[in-house]
């Protein structure tokens, strides 16, 4: 099965037929408990919904699949995962090295949660590897990387940290929520542990919210799926179905996507409001040849900075009408938002606050000649 293409595998993983009934499309098991035949004897190993659910299951291992691991978990959110994974990694005293442009929901995991169980961290920049080696430490458990990065679209090599990481034996690990497996896989790279809010191009109709953990680590593996039941977090049955359905036209939405961006940044790239844009497609990012290294394309997400600052960049976000205001990202609709203010509020006054003249976008695929004139119209 694993020597098949992606976008066979998205639709194929895990997604035999029903045995009962042949249904082509594994069923929503909106079940809790199984009727055992004798004490102890499962049918198909199935006993508690926390514990595993055929819906969940098949979810599960169609993302072990798609990231080239062997083991796949699904959780309640991204969120959900991280927790899990940290919770799993370590104990109290030891340290994490995470990136200086973290997603703001990880930095506040880490800086208000994780830090009062003892917990120790730092930020590095993490597309410079010696910046990350610089902030290892005796305690250092783990190695924290988003590429691209949330909002600035930082690109870091993974293969690069691979080797810093195991070097100093510790582990990487790979959040990949903006590029999807279809992207990029930092398994096949060298990573340790991939995580997703899979709330985003996984699900990809903003519909659900979701998280997966995928390690190719069988111990690991298992040590992450013992925590994922005594925590209980899980995807539940329609969760975990609705991740499936979207997981199954990823492959031709992330083309769409990284197309319509690519043409949105171009835009971007020659107007006049526009003082800054931050797409690793272009030849002028500084990540560019990573980025072309490691994924298969550039993506959906393009940010920006405007001339006129705070004020100005808030009234573009007002002003436009097809990029929707919204946070998240990854749904076939475009969003527009404001970091600052909005998805990255809560790393003010911190190493991670974005610039207040800041936008983000997440390009959808409707016709990008419309999504150009929502945006011409919006800065003008
Ligand atoms: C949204 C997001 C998360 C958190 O996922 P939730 O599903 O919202 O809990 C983590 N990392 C990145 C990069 C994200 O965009």
């Amino acid at each position: 099965m694993n020597d098949q293409n992606f976008e066979t595998l998205a639709i194929h993983a895990g997604q035999a037929a029903d045995p009962a009934t042949g249904a082509v499309v594994p069923p929503i098991y909106q079940v809790s408990t199984y009727k055992q035949d004798g004490v102890g004897a499962l049918r198909g190993g199935y006993e508690y919904s926390r514990s595993a659910n055929p819906t969940r299951s098949a979810l599960e291992e169609n993302l072990a699949a798609l990231e080239g691991g062997s083991r796949g978990l699904a959780f309640a959110s991204g969120l959900a995962a991280e927790d899990c994974l940290l919770r799993t990694l370590l104990r109290p005293g030891d340290h994490v090295v995470i990136p200086n442009d973290a997603y703001g929901g990880t930095f506040r995991l880490f800086s208000k949660v994780v830090e009062q169980w003892g917990v120790e961290w730092s930020v590095a920049d993490t597309s410079d590897p010696a910046s990350v080696r610089a902030a290892l430490r005796e305690r250092t458990r783990a190695i924290w990387v988003e590429t691209p990065s949330n909002p600035l679209l930082g690109i870091s090599d993974i293969a690069v940290l691979a080797d810093v990481a195991h070097t100093a034996g510790v582990r990487l690990v790979v959040d990949n929520t903006f590029a999807s497996p279809y992207l990029q896989q930092p398994l096949a790279l060298g990573a340790d542990v991939v995580v997703h809010s899979t709330t985003k191009y996984m699900g990809g109709h903003s519909d659900v919210i979701g998280g997966a953990l995928v390690t190719a680590d069988t111990e690991l593996g298992d040590q992450l799926a013992f925590h994922q039941n005594a925590m209980g977090a899980i995807a539940g049955p329609f969760d975990a179905w609705l991740v499936q359905r979207g997981i199954k036209t990823l492959a031709v939405r992330m083309d769409r996507h990284s197309a319509n961006a690519a043409r949105i940044a171009e835009l971007l790239t020659g107007h006049p409001a526009v003082t800054q844009v931050y797409y690793p497609g272009l030849p002028e990012h500084p990540g560019h040849e990573t980025a072309a290294k490691q994924m298969r394309s550039f993506g959906g997400m393009v940010s920006f900075q405007v001339a006129g600052g705070e004020e100005a960049a808030v009234r573009v976000c007002n002003r436009a009408q097809l990029f929707t205001l919204g946070e998240s990202l990854g749904g076939v609709e475009s969003l527009i938002e404001h970091p600052g203010r909005m998805t990255h509020a809560s790393a003010a006054g911190s190493a991670l606050e974005v610039p207040a003249d800041l936008i983000r976008l997440s390009v959808g695929i409707e016709s990008v000649d419309d999504l150009l004139t929502d945006l011409t119209t919006a800065l003008s």
